[in-house]
């Protein structure tokens, strides 16, 4: 991370695959390094991944972790996590259960894949060589569906990448908490988009459902406004609105 760092990348993720060593020691590494990052650059993590060893195919070692993280355990590294590192981005990956994913999101995690498949070319070829067994198998819509069901919004934003709100501007807004005043209403309208482009009609009726609630939970009227426009323009075909 050093080195990506100092040759300009100015945006790291890290994380700990469970269950090779005692996640003990793992937490404590993980943030040592979040700690020094922080005091040797000025900006911490944008995310924080944490994948439990699932079983993969030719690996011994797969099947039988030498320290496996059981799912109480598992909530509650989730949990340090997020009250440790608060303005990072955490993410859980497929191979959990639809479950704990669920479960997960109360606790803190931010970010969830959904239709993934982990052999190489397994999005355009066969399934067969997957690298790793998934505990999640349901589709894109079945999961945004799921997230909505339960009063989340799932956001598709990427708009502080594409207006350069990285490294250092990114952290000044990200660890004070005021990011927030973007995230929502990015969330909102591009999700949006998902529920006009792709969802089925029982999760367009979920989300739009979302959409109205949260709306209330813009702080700012200036930015409600905007945002209720954004949603508009929208629906009438417009594309790529975010702020
Ligand atoms: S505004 Fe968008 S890209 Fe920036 S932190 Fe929020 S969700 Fe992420």
């Amino acid at each position: 991370m050093d080195r990506a760092m100092e040759a300009g990348i100015d945006d790291v993720g890290v994380g700990v695959l469970f269950g090779l060593a005692d996640y003990r020691f793992e937490i404590m590494a993980l943030l040592q390094h979040v700690h020094h990052l922080e005091e040797k650059f000025g900006v911490g993590p944008h995310t924080i991944s944490m994948p439990r060893i699932e079983p993969a195919e030719g690996s011994d070692l797969s099947l039988h972790p030498p320290h496996a993280v059981d799912d109480n355990d598992f909530r509650k590294i989730i949990a340090i996590l997020r009250v440790s590192v608060p303005y990072t981005g955490m993410i859980l990956s497929t191979r959990e259960t639809g479950k704990m994913r669920r479960e997960a999101f109360s606790l803190g995690i931010s970010q969830v894949s959904a239709g993934s498949r982990t052999n190489p070319g397994g999005y355009s070829e066969d399934d067969s060589g997957a690298q790793f067994s998934l505990g999640d198998h349901r589709n894109l819509d079945e999961v945004i569906a799921d997230i909505a069901g339960h009063g989340y919004v799932p956001s598709f934003c990427t708009g502080c990448y594409r207006l350069g709100r990285t490294g250092a501007d990114f952290m000044d807004l990200a660890k004070p908490g005021l990011i927030q005043l973007y995230c929502l209403p990015n969330a909102l309208t591009t999700f949006k988009e998902y529920l006009e482009d792709y969802a089925t009609p029982k999760t367009r009726t979920a989300g739009e459902a979302v959409i109205a609630a949260q709306l209330a939970n813009i702080p700012s009227d200036e930015v409600r406004k905007k945002t209720i426009h954004n949603l508009e323009e929208i629906e009438s075909g417009k594309r790529d609105l975010y702020l």
